[in-house]
């Protein structure tokens, strides 16, 4: 167990207009729960993960706390800072990591929407440098940047697209692993665990924060931000699919076959498509982890891949509540019951059962949340949540809800409830390879 961080030792953060990072001599660093400010706990704190990135929020002043007036207070002037208006810091952390805190700032003079990232609290310590609020909570490292070597990414590329000139995935793939730095994309190239299969040119549903597709109009005006990712526009045949699994699942170490990418629709909507392909690989191996990424917002179609060989399935949630559930997703004719009912299916037609559970410090975390989300997790035997920080501007998400999340236990201690009250639950950040 690593020392704990005091958090009378970690100061809070600013940045000017030369893009200088400054500690406060004095004041110490928060956190935000929800858009509410507090101190973080030791054992919240860690050493700020390899490969985190950092952001300024431009017109988003920094709170810190003042121990002379015990009070949170902007941060608006610092010396040796200079003259110009100060920004507030947050962190972006590495997968594998879950976020306790986002950064303590104000958000009301900000006139414009932060990108699709995952704000993170982050301070400075003299003895430990970086200091943020989460905790590792998946062991697997095979998603960190040091097991992706470029060159060999571009070898694998060149090699594929050499033996499969024409095929349309391939191409789509090659363009996710260069431009997109996609790591699944990278693993299919170096021929190695979780290989991405992007099916689906559209989706049922509509999130804020959906990474492949924003509307014209409210980016025009600012209300969102652009899509970071193009979305694939045609429909893979089968055989363009069995080009890409089929010799990974040969070659590959653990080998995952995932559908439901950041650069699609839902996969869901192409059913049909993946349970040819299910049937396709099963008459010819065992062996690999055919997987979805979904809305799961038709229930008939879970039970169709469960049939056709499937074997896992996650499920993407920001809440067991269907009236938080709505205003992110903002389902085309499908509904909040039609997810649960897939989530039945799921169990019944033996898929493992994961969720992608979109995790907000101050919701996912506040009391109706957490009691929604431990009896879906009881009622339909989930095996594994993935305990995902949403990339969005806290702002913009807050905004969306009509109600009020009160009383937030802490990331920590929700991870602490469904870890004492579930046992045999796993909690993580990736798919499971299944053997
Ligand atoms: S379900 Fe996925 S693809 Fe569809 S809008 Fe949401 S994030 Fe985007």
């Amino acid at each position: 167990m690593s020392k704990l961080i005091n958090p009378d030792s970690v100061y809070a953060l600013v940045a000017n207009n030369k893009g200088e990072i400054l500690d406060h001599p004095t004041w110490k660093m928060l956190g935000a729960s929800g858009l509410e400010s507090r101190r973080p706990e030791a054992r919240e704190l860690i050493p700020l993960p390899e490969a985190s990135r950092l952001f300024f929020l431009p017109d988003c002043p920094a709170l810190g706390f003042d121990p002379e007036s015990r009070k949170n207070r902007p941060i608006n002037r610092l010396e040796g800072a200079g003259n110009t208006p100060l920004k507030g810091v947050a962190a972006f952390l590495p997968p594998a990591y879950s976020r306790f805190l986002l950064p303590a700032v104000t958000y009301n003079k900000k006139a414009y929407t932060l990108p699709l990232w995952a704000y993170a609290a982050v301070g400075w310590s003299d003895e430990v440098g970086y200091v943020t609020c989460a905790c590792r909570i998946d062991k697997n490292r095979q998603w960190e940047a040091e097991f992706f070597d470029d060159v060999e990414v571009v070898a694998g590329v060149d090699e594929q697209l050499a033996l499969y000139p024409d095929n349309r995935l391939i191409n789509h793939l090659s363009r996710c692993a260069v431009d997109y730095h996609c790591f699944a994309a990278k693993n299919f190239f170096l021929g190695r665990w979780e290989c991405p299969l992007p099916v689906s040119p559209t989706c049922n549903a509509n999130c804020i924060g959906c990474l492949s597709f924003q509307e014209e109009e409210a980016v025009k005006t600012g209300e969102s931000c652009p899509a970071s990712h193009e979305r694939i526009d045609f429909v893979p045949s089968v055989q363009e699919l069995l080009e890409v699994a089929l010799p990974h699942i040969e070659v590959a170490e653990n080998p995952v076959l995932s559908f439901g990418q950041g650069c699609e629709g839902d996969p869901i909507l192409q059913a049909g498509r993946i349970c040819e392909f299910a049937r396709a690989v099963r008459r010819v191996t065992t062996r690999g982890t055919l997987n979805v990424n979904t809305n799961a917002s038709l229930p008939d179609k879970v039970t169709a891949m469960a049939q056709a060989g499937m074997d896992s399935i996650r499920v993407s949630l920001n809440s067991a509540r269907e009236r938080t559930y709505l205003p992110y997703y903002r389902p085309r004719n499908y509904t909040f019951a039609k997810v649960m009912e897939s989530l039945e299916r799921a169990k019944k037609g033996g898929l493992h059962l994961a969720l992608n559970l979109l995790v907000m410090p101050g919701v996912t975390d506040s009391e109706d949340e957490v009691n929604a989300l431990l009896q879906l997790v009881d009622k339909y035997k989930i095996n594994q949540i993935q305990m995902r920080n949403l990339c969005i501007d806290p702002r913009q998400y807050f905004d969306l809800f009509q109600h009020k999340f009160s009383n937030p236990i802490g990331i920590i201690n929700l991870i602490d409830r469904l870890r004492r009250e579930f046992p045999k639950l796993k909690l993580g950040y990736f798919n499971r390879y299944l053997g």
